[in-house]
């Protein structure tokens, strides 16, 4: 048996549980007599995650629900398999519901052919959909879903009281779930929901990767700054809104004022 080390009251986190990195963030949220699981990441840690569960005193069949955050592989190679093994429901956003249950390797980042990366995406079924306004229940936690799309369309994010969830929307050091195009990355939606995020009166971030921080507003606007910067760059292709200097160089020609 181990003791339980808690971030807050009903929240534990496997990494942080294990002092070690195993991975994406995997919460757990105690509900008492249940409880649900947010992520479980790839495959191969599984087994030391479940037999942390184990060893925490959780009995694996008490387990709810687990929430998919998003499609992304790293969050979601071991759900099929999870999801047997704790025969729980899995809950995503509707916009990730394909590539899950497809097993998508160009939407879940499964495979990336120029950097030779392909791993497994085995297919799971998605037991219900959840959507903006859906408020799910675990023991007396009131968990408010959001839909945080950006990073992928069916990014999802979840309101617990002071504390948000926030998957892949920004990191403690300002950095951001990765923006391609292929994988359905919407630069405009992504600023939307970081904006959203820096309203909102929650004290803690809770991400899916690295550590969990205080809600630092000069950070978001920074990070909000930044993305802002690269919709009017090159830098992510079509992702941006627009190429300024396209229209600047446009002008200059037919002005026929070319200077260097
Ligand atoms: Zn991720």
């Amino acid at each position: 048996m181990v003791e339980r080390r808690y971030l807050f009251p009903g929240v534990l986190e496997m990494n942080y549980q294990a002092r070690r990195r195993m991975g994406v963030n995997i919460y757990l949220l105690d509900g008492g007599s249940e409880y649900a699981l947010i992520d479980v990441g790839f495959l191969d840690e599984l087994p030391d995650v479940l037999e942390l569960i184990r060893q925490m005193d959780f009995s694996l069949s008490a387990c709810k629900f687990i929430v998919a955050t998003h499609a992304d592989v790293d969050h979601t190679q071991g759900l099929a398999r999870a999801r047997e093994l704790l025969k729980c429901e899995v809950l995503a956003h509707p916009a990730g519901v394909a590539a899950i249950e497809e097993g998508d390797e160009i939407l879940t980042y499964a495979r990336i052919d120029a950097q030779s990366i392909h791993i497994p995406m085995p297919r799971c079924k998605v037991d219900r959909t959840i959507n903006e306004g859906d408020v799910l229940t675990i023991g007396d936690h009131k968990l408010e879903v959001w839909s945080t799309p950006g990073h992928t369309a069916g990014q999802l994010s979840l309101r617990m009281g002071e504390l948000l969830f926030s998957g892949d929307n920004i990191f403690r050091d300002g950095s951001v779930g990765v923006i391609d195009a292929h994988h359905g990355s919407n630069l405009v939606d992504f600023i939307r929901s970081l904006k959203r995020i820096r309203a909102a009166d929650v004290a803690y971030l809770l991400p899916s990767h690295g550590p969990i921080f205080r809600k630092d507003d000069a950070l978001l606007d920074a990070t909000i700054a930044r993305l802002e910067s690269y919709s009017h760059l090159a830098d992510f292709g079509t992702c941006a809104v627009d190429w300024p200097l396209m229209d600047a160089w446009e002008e200059e020609l037919a002005r026929d004022e070319l200077r260097f």
